[in-house]
């Protein structure tokens, strides 16, 4: 692997006709607005694309223009010229999108997680962008590739959602910037979209939360909050999985509170863990890596094999460890 520049992909991207552009399962706004963002940037220029996630494209992100383009990756293995995984720390996280690539004679790995190993053959991991579609939009406007209002939109969705609304550490002055061009050149509706993104949640997500705020648990001196997630309680109330993204925010938003963490059931026996740190010094994507994860320092996870009261206690036991030696 060399060092890969906005230049070289965007030869590739030129060069070749078939592409596969996917990203991690469980996707969040920048994952799928990276995607469709992408997408339909080649696809002006004439290429043919296919836009593939293991959970096809999420009910609450499909206001997203040209959302129909994105789907589950087919039963049976499809070649392509270049396949793109974009905003995925690891490869094993494109899920049944990986597979669905019978061949490529080029992977690109576009990607903001400092955990990204650097799987590909061309890639480029910038831990400095606070989400992909930042990357995405640099890389379309160094290499003058079609731009309009709809992938404005998609990478505005990418951005807003991976910065927190723009509150997150690493938004920068270069991230208000490309807000601005993206509304500005994209003539791009906020109000309308902010409302779309975040004030258009079905009802049973808010009550999904008062189930999570019974099981809240405080340890270290309020430092470390913690809420737990039941298949059968998500049965209960008839939840999906992207109903609860973002839930998490409600124990980081406490003053006392270091770190948070969301322990999900899973249905393949596993234990989805979600963290959230509000201090450099708590690595959460050291704790994560730990259980073989990964993410950012301040954002990560990792699914871990165990009942839902063992990875509980496995996790609250190492994150006591580290909270204690930081003190
Ligand atoms: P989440 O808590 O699911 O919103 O994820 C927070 C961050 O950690 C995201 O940037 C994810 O890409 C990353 N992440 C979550 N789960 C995993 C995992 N199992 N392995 C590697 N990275 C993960
Ligand atoms: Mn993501
Ligand atoms: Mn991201």
């Amino acid at each position: 692997m060399t060092l890969t520049t906005f230049d070289d992909i965007g030869r590739v991207l030129r060069e070749h006709q078939h592409f596969a552009i996917l990203s991690h399962v469980r996707p969040d706004g920048d994952a799928l607005g990276s995607q469709l963002a992408l997408a339909l940037s080649l696809q002006q220029l004439g290429k043919d694309v296919r836009v593939w996630n293991e959970d096809g494209m999420l009910e609450k992100y499909s206001f997203l223009p040209r959302a129909e383009l994105l789907t589950k990756p087919p039963a049976t293995a499809d070649n392509v010229d270049v396949a793109i995984a974009l905003d995925t720390a690891i490869q094993n996280r494109l899920g049944t999108a990986f597979g669905a690539i019978g061949s490529a004679k080029i992977w690109i790995n576009i990607d903001h997680h400092p955990s990204n190993p650097g799987y590909g053959d061309m890639v480029i991991v910038d831990p400095s962008a606070p989400a992909t579609g930042e990357i995405i939009f640099r890389l379309i406007k160094s290499q003058g590739l079609p731009f309009n209002h709809d992938i404005a939109e998609n990478l505005y969705a990418a951005i807003s959602t991976d910065t927190g609304s723009f509150q997150y550490p690493n938004t920068s002055a270069r991230t208000f910037e490309i807000a601005a061009e993206l509304v500005r050149a994209g003539g791009l509706n906020i109000g309308q979209l902010s409302q779309l993104l975040y004030e258009s949640y079905p009802r049973r997500r808010l009550e999904l939360l008062r189930e999570l705020l019974r099981t809240m648990r405080f340890t270290e001196h309020d430092r470390v909050a913690s809420f737990t997630l039941s298949l059968k309680t998500a049965a209960d109330l008839g939840v999906l999985p992207e109903d609860n993204e973002g839930l998490i925010d409600h124990l980081r938003a406490i003053r006392s509170v270091i770190v948070a963490v969301f322990f999900e059931e899973l249905k393949d026996g596993k234990v989805r863990v979600s963290m959230r740190s509000k201090n450099e010094a708590f690595d959460v994507c050291a704790i994560c890596q730990k259980f073989g994860g990964g993410g950012h320092t301040l954002a990560a996870g990792a699914r871990i094999r165990g009942s839902l009261a063992e990875v509980e206690e496995k996790f609250l036991e190492e994150i006591r460890e580290v909270v204690k030696r930081g003190s």
